[in-house]
């Protein structure tokens, strides 16, 4: 028998954290699960899922416009959205999610306690509020990230983040979105659609920074042709409440009025508290828990996986990480998630499905590049007269005319992404590519069919 109360205890109930308590307590390990909030972490509760259902209600308003270019008469009272019927639904959706993983967890043996978990060492827990400290022989950090907000900026108590905005009492009739990252340009489409009035303000040269130019300058023109305002170059100095709204006053001296403000300007590892230093778990130069391969830390017991230790921040990598960690650490199997080539799609409007590296990524790391791209109307609207234009984009490495980079801005391009991840990982190349006979009619067989290599129309 151990001379812990548990082989393993993890610290943090998010996607990674029961994924790798279910997993381990399945090979007959004693488990535990720490949560001081709900179960399911940002994605379930505050991120991923709340997010989509908001996009599918705001996609319908553009839906109907469409509808009438297909002949359907909509009726003369406009279609309405009633904010707190979709968010009692979204609600309730979201309590199932989380009774699911709850009943998944404790299905597979391990324990969920409810309380905030903090090390005392590298093998002592306390469990706070609860008056009781366990032992255990490894344990898994697995806590996520947290909103962050400048507090340097006067009145920034005024607003919210998209904590909030997933509980909004009312939805405003204008708002002001700062940041142009993927909280930020995901949100603006979901007020947009809503009927907000929507005004996002970036303070670069154009949002989505890091992300292929191409795709940025194409999702920037399609979010201002469904009406959202982009301002760019563009810093908060404060925010003043008045009785008719919000004020944002920017450094430049304009000034921005709207009934809420929302701050979406990045995420930072949650590790406040955890007592860390006392377990001789270190943190990298960018305060996230360092870990090598295996996702272990610094202390030789202590592991760490997901957003607290800001690799890739994304959901399905967490869980990649939570199977690697429970094969290495009882499957006696190691194993580590390679953190390339792995896909990401931004639920703005349009969407964005990426795979690989940018253009410009692809030249610094390959030198010449072929680049081929198409922007089209996708029929769907040629056949309504409507505008709205679809990119894509793939970055071949030349000299091995293997496929580096794949760009999609467009209705399904997240779906379509998933799929061209597999022969991208696989390291296809060009020519095998376009062996692949396109299906027909749909905008993804434009992927394959592009043949003719894209040269930018020189400068001036
Ligand atoms: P991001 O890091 O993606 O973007 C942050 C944005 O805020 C950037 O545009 C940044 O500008 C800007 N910014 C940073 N500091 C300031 C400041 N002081 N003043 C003004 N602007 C500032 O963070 P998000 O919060 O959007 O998302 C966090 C992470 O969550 C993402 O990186 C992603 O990993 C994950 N996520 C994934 C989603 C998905 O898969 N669909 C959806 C939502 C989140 P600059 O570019 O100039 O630094």
């Amino acid at each position: 028998m151990s001379q812990y109360d548990y082989d393993l205890f993890v610290i943090g109930a998010g996607s990674g954290g029961v994924r790798a308590a279910r997993l381990a307590a399945m090979t007959g390990a004693r488990v535990a699960v720490a949560e001081e909030d709900r179960v399911g972490g940002t994605c379930v509760i505050r991120g991923c899922v709340p997010k989509k259902f908001m996009v599918y209600a705001s996609e319908f308003s553009h839906a109907f416009e469409a509808a009438e270019g297909f002949g359907w008469t909509l009726p003369e009272q406009a279609p309405t959205f009633d904010w707190p019927t979709f968010l009692a639904r979204k609600d309730a959706e979201i309590a199932r999610l989380s009774g699911l993983y709850v009943a998944n967890l404790t299905k597979a043996g391990a324990e969920l306690i409810m309380a905030k978990a903090r090390l005392l060492d590298a093998h002592r827990i306390e469990l706070v509020g609860q008056d009781r400290v366990v032992t255990a022989d490894k344990i898994l950090i697995s806590v996520g990230g947290r909103v962050w907000m400048p507090s340097e900026v006067p009145g920034i108590e005024h607003a919210i983040s998209s904590n909030e905005a997933f509980h909004l009492p009312a939805l405003p009739k204008s708002v002001v979105i700062v940041g142009g990252g993927y909280i930020a340009v995901e949100f603006a489409g979901i007020f947009n659609g809503l009927g907000v009035d929507t005004t996002l303000v970036y303070r670069g040269a154009n949002i989505l920074r890091g992300f292929d130019e191409d795709v940025r300058v194409h999702l920037a023109d399609e979010m201002r042709k469904r009406g959202i305002k982009i301002v760019l170059d563009s810093q908060h100095e404060r925010i003043e409440k008045t009785p008719t709204g919000l004020v944002s006053h920017m450094k430049g001296g304009e000034s921005l009025i709207s009934d809420e403000v929302m701050f979406a300007v990045g995420r930072v590892p949650y590790v406040d508290e955890l007592g860390l230093e006392k377990a001789g778990v270190a943190l990298n130069e960018r305060g996230a828990i360092a870990v090598d391969q295996h996702s272990k830390t610094s202390a030789d017991n202590i592991y760490a996986i997901g957003d607290v230790t800001d690799r890739i921040n994304l959901t399905p990598v967490a869980i990649r990480e939570a199977v690697a960690f429970v094969e290495t650490v009882f499957k006696a199997n190691p194993s580590g998630f390679d953190h390339d080539m792995v896909a990401t799609a931004v639920f703005s409007q349009p969407p964005i499905g990426t795979v690989g590296l940018s253009e410009a990524e692809a030249r610094q790391k390959y030198g010449a590049v072929d680049v081929y791209m198409a922007k089209f109307r996708p029929m769907k609207y040629t056949f309504i007269g409507g505008e709205d234009r679809m990119l894509m984009k793939l970055i071949v490495v030349e000299a091995t005319q293997v496929i580096v980079g794949c760009h999609v801005v467009g209705p399904d391009s997240p779906e379509m992404i998933q799929m061209a991840a597999i022969a991208i990982k696989m390291g296809v190349t060009k020519a095998q590519w376009d062996q692949t006979c396109a299906v027909h009619p749909t905008a993804a067989e434009e992927l394959v069919t592009m043949r003719d290599k894209y040269v930018a129309p020189a400068a001036g």
